[in-house]
């Protein structure tokens, strides 16, 4: 299989045939500006010292200061924080934000060590990533195992080294020291929305919809809680253990109450134990997707019985596998906006914490839910215009505003 850069360029380079960039932006635009690599140590519970690698690559910086988040994942590679900085390039620029792409990343696994010890790494790759960190230059927000805690330490220690308190250096931190409210849900919100404008493109709508979820994190959790509120039917939703399957509908409230009380989702007793490759290929009107990269490949993209994917995760579906499902009819909600919701509250939050101006959470979801339907709007009318599906469309917008702002800017010197 490709590896997720080589995925995010086979995208990249699809789109770009739609337009008639300069061969100098063409090629500037397939690597990313900087990459930076760390390796640290850090002091463990038993008095031992063990060496993590981090990394932190900043894509583009054409439209702004870089954004993305920090993931901490024993699967973590260079190549994946690559590609994710790319897609958190496109998608700030299809959302029309202020931003460039980022992405940062830890080789670990957050469950095997001790909060104390996911304290000390944390504050350690912050001061070993602060060569690249600012408000003004790159703003880390959480991803895969990252939760607001840990970026309330990052915001700390990047704190304690300039000496007085910086808020907007992160995003996704608790409302306590300066995030904003809405920010945890902002990511599901999004793909609840995305969900009904595409549905509504279909002649469908939310309910009584049969949805299935694949992750039940930040996202996975927050998409099926509010869809399940906007009348959906959640039929089925794993995670890293396996999941759980009732074709008369789930309670999210219910499976969220059973995981926190250390139950699997296999075991929740409302429904019948599934794994993962079941759950992509159950019968549904919407999949999904919101664990990690790569889950719909040229193998089970055949075997998709959905009649849309909302892309909450980034990078779910392989090129080959796309190209199998639009054939078969499935509609695709690309991640780059599916999913830009967190990155947009990520943004109000930043604005609020740089005005110190706190906003009501109507008037976040309110602008949330604008941003949303007026993206989803363009981008429906880019791929009707140049009659190609929803990611293609997405990429074209996105790549020609990046590109748009490169030629404003020019080469310096
Ligand atoms: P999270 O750590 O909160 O949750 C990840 C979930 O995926 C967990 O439930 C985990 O058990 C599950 N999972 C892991 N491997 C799996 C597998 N093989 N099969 C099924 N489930 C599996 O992370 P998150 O923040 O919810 O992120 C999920 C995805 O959404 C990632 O692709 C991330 O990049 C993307 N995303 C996150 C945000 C955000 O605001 N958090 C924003 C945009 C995109």
């Amino acid at each position: 299989m490709a590896t997720p850069y080589e995925m995010a360029l086979a995208q990249y380079d699809r789109a770009v045939k739609y337009l008639s960039l300069k061969r100098g932006i063409e090629a500037y635009l397939r690597s990313p500006k900087r990459e930076l690599t760390v390796s640290f140590p850090v002091r463990m519970d038993d008095g031992s010292v063990q060496i993590f690698t981090g990394y932190r690559v900043h894509h583009s910086t054409a439209r702004g200061p870089t954004k993305g988040g920090i993931r901490y994942h024993p699967d973590v590679t260079l190549d994946e924080v690559r590609a994710l900085a790319m897609w958190m390039t496109w998608k700030c620029a299809v959302m029309n934000l202020p931003y460039g792409g980022a992405k940062g990343g830890v080789v670990c696994n957050p469950k095997q060590l001790s909060m104390r010890e996911l304290e000390n790494l944390t504050r350690r790759y912050a001061t070993e990533i602060s060569v690249l960190m600012s408000p003004e230059g790159d703003i880390p927000a959480p991803d895969v195992n990252t939760t607001p805690q840990i970026m309330a330490w990052i915001m700390d220690t990047y704190s304690m080294h300039r000496g007085y308190s910086v808020p907007a250096v992160v995003t996704g931190k608790p409302v306590q020291v300066g995030g904003s409210l809405g920010r945890n849900e902002a990511t599901g919100r999004g793909v609840m929305v995305a969900t009904r404008e595409a549905l509504a493109e279909m002649s469908l709508s939310l309910h009584d919809c049969r949805v299935a979820v694949q992750g039940f994190g930040n996202v996975g959790s927050v998409s099926a809680l509010l869809l399940h509120q906007a009348g959906a039917r959640i039929i089925a939703v794993s995670d890293s253990q396996g999941g759980t399957l009732n074709p008369r509908g789930l309670d999210p409230k219910a499976l969220l109450h059973h995981k926190r009380e250390g139950g699997k989702l296999a075991d929740f007793p409302d429904g019948e134990p599934i794994d993962n490759e079941t759950l992509l290929t159950t019968e549904c009107d919407v999949l999904v997707p919101a664990a990690l990269e790569q889950q719909i490949t040229a193998s089970n993209a055949g075997h998709v019985r959905a009649k849309l994917i909302v892309e909450g995760a980034n990078g779910p579906t392989t090129p080959e596998a796309d190209a199998v499902l639009l054939s078969r009819g499935i509609q695709i909600v690309p991640d780059i906006l599916a999913n830009a919701g967190g990155v947009v509250v990520s943004y109000f939050e930043w604005v609020q914490d740089l005005q110190s101006f706190f906003w009501s959470e109507e008037e976040i979801n309110s602008r949330l839910e604008q941003l949303m339907v007026r993206a989803y709007r363009e981008v429906g009318a880019t791929a009707r215009e140049k009659g190609v599906d929803l990611r293609t469309g997405a990429l074209i917008r996105a790549v020609e505003r990046v590109a748009e702002a490169i030629m404003i800017l020019g080469i310096y010197p």
